[in-house]
């Protein structure tokens, strides 16, 4: 399965995240030798867990809400924070990624779907938060970019819909604020129910994991 995948997608330049959460260190080493290197975690000590036993050429992504006190422990490794939606959040990651000398990647996730959820920034929080005072002053972050999960529901269109505007926000950040960097180029969203259609709608990075490891027994 995931061979298929990852030919199909590098196809179309979109990079494979398989999302491992409660799937043990064997399922990794499984898609690790069918050459996948991305790997996307919601639980820090499950991941600090993974990272101290396999394979240090992994690329750890952070994929769901991150408590600002447990962002010391990845630190120093993590390749990337799909899961920002705080000022607060950024503070700690900067002052984590100085104390590690480094910049660590991150994303701005935002709400797009038509759910209750409390995570994401809407369009109004994303200016707020990029033109604060304090976040200019950031240097050991890197936006490289935006994240979202979209509605889950069969309805494709409503589908289409959200990630159409993760796309917009992408490109009138990208416009207004990160015009010369070329670090911010990430849209990362699409999951194992969704992908195709994210792809389509222009995402760079997709986080699958049940379509891949199969249907997950813990959450
Ligand atoms: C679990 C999770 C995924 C992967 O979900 P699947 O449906 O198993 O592909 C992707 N993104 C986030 C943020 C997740 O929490």
């Amino acid at each position: 399965m995931i061979d298929v995948l990852q030919k199909q997608l590098s196809a179309s330049g979109v990079k494979l995240i398989a999302v491992s959460k409660t799937y043990p260190p064997e399922n990794i080493l499984a898609a690790y030798a069918e050459g996948c290197r991305d790997f996307g975690e919601n639980k820090v000590q499950e991941l600090v867990d993974k990272y101290e036993i396999l394979p240090k050429d992994i690329q750890w992504h952070v994929i769901g809400h991150l408590q600002t006190n447990k962002v010391k422990y990845i630190a120093p490794f993590v390749a990337m924070i799909h899961s920002v939606d705080s000022l607060r959040l950024f503070a700690e990651i900067n002052k984590q990624g100085a104390k590690h000398n480094r910049q660590i990647p991150c994303l701005l996730q935002f709400f797009i779907a038509e759910e209750d959820t409390k995570f994401g920034l809407d369009w109004e929080e994303a200016v707020e938060l990029l033109e604060s005072p304090e976040f200019a002053d950031f240097k050991h972050v890197i936006i490289a970019g935006v994240m979202g999960m979209a509605s889950f529901t069969e309805n494709q269109e409503q589908v289409r819909r959200e990630f159409n505007t993760l796309k917009q926000y992408f490109e009138r950040l990208k416009k207004t604020y990160f015009a010369n960097q070329p670090t911010f180029k990430e849209i990362s969203m699409g999951m194992s129910g969704d992908w195709e259609l994210a792809v389509e709608a222009g995402s760079t990075m997709v986080r699958i994991g049940s379509a891949i490891f199969g249907t997950r027994t813990k959450t």
